[in-house]
């Protein structure tokens, strides 16, 4: 594996199937540590990107193996303003919330949780678990949502197609006649491609779009570009379609919306309307305000809010 495929770079495009010669932008990832022996690689947000339409947050979640007893615990901690999205590809992961939820995500299953004006909620590895791999995504809610009640949603079931060696699971979203349950706020799309033997296709697109693509496992080539595990291809709008391949063994993550126009602030596991909000976010979480509930069903403290890294009035 050459390092340049590692490195920090923009590059140009080819030709599209529109005739526009277009840039293709390359970004890698962060290496952070959940607990648990996980590692995740971050994508959004970073230095270079902060947002895919509405998509405010990328992590690629193992594929790990640990010990019984292992794995994921993360404790009561709250969200404003954004829902998570969690896309399950190997173990299994327990929710509980402050609405009185719980529910077990498992492979080839999606969990939604809308935070709105505010949830909190843990999740862990069963004790009996081994292996956990997923993408962990938030979406913004655009500022006529922002505030909404907070729910949450478990969608077992999610269309599944095969194309040209390739196996769909649209996620979010609509593609190709295709409406993905998942109850979202802006125009976006989360979509998996897997392929066994390899595969070559053209996906259509919406060419008010701008998309990442990102390689799980394997490799992928946009636009005749190799795209390793981890690293996201960013494409602005103006595509609509897009000739890729996937390597034998190749999963990738597809997502994509219309650029997000509404500014929104992200710190720790808020996002708010500006600085101010978050300020109050981080006050309530602190002084156990109601707004945020209580998380019954896992057995260890609370997280704690950081300080807020910029000055208070
Ligand atoms: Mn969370």
């Amino acid at each position: 594996m050459s390092k340049d495929l590692h490195s920090e770079t923009s590059f140009s495009g080819h030709a599209n199937p529109g005739g526009t010669v277009r840039d293709a932008q390359r970004l890698a990832a962060r290496t952070a540590e959940i607990g648990g022996g996980i590692s995740v690689a971050r994508l959004l947000p970073t230095r270079q990107r902060r947002m895919i339409g509405a998509w405010c947050f990328l992590d690629h979640a193992g594929p790990a193996t640990f010990a019984p007893g292992g794995g994921l615990r993360v404790g009561p901690h709250p969200h404003t303003c954004l829902q998570t999205f969690t896309w399950m590809l190997e173990g299994e992961i327990l929710h509980h919330d402050s609405l009185g939820n719980e529910q077990m995500i498992r492979p080839g299953q999606v969990n939604l949780m809308t935070a709105g004006h505010g949830i909190a909620h843990t999740e862990e590895s069963p004790a009996k678990e081994t292996r956990a791999h997923a993408a962990q995504l938030w979406i913004a809610l655009p500022a006529d949502s922002t505030d909404i009640a907070p729910a949450f949603d478990h969608y077992p079931e999610l269309p599944r197609w095969q194309e040209n060696g390739c196996q769909f699971t649209l996620l979010a979203g609509v593609h190709g006649g295709h409406t993905a349950p998942a109850k979202i706020y802006s125009p976006l799309i989360g979509m998996d491609l897997f392929s066994t033997q390899g595969a070559a296709l053209t996906l259509p697109l919406d060419h008010t779009f701008e998309y990442g693509i990102l390689p799980l496992e394997g490799i992928t080539e946009v636009e005749g570009v190799s795209f390793a595990a981890d690293e996201l291809a960013y494409l602005a709008s103006g595509y609509s379609a897009l000739p890729i391949k996937l390597a034998a063994g190749t999963r990738a993550l597809l997502i994509g919306g219309q650029p997000f126009e509404d500014p929104i602030t992200l710190w720790w596991n808020f996002v708010g309307r500006d600085k101010t909000y978050i300020a109050q976010a981080q006050r309530d979480w602190e002084s156990n305000s109601p707004r945020f509930g209580d998380v019954k069903g896992f057995a260890g403290p609370r997280l704690v809010a950081p300080n807020l890294p910029w000055a208070t009035t």
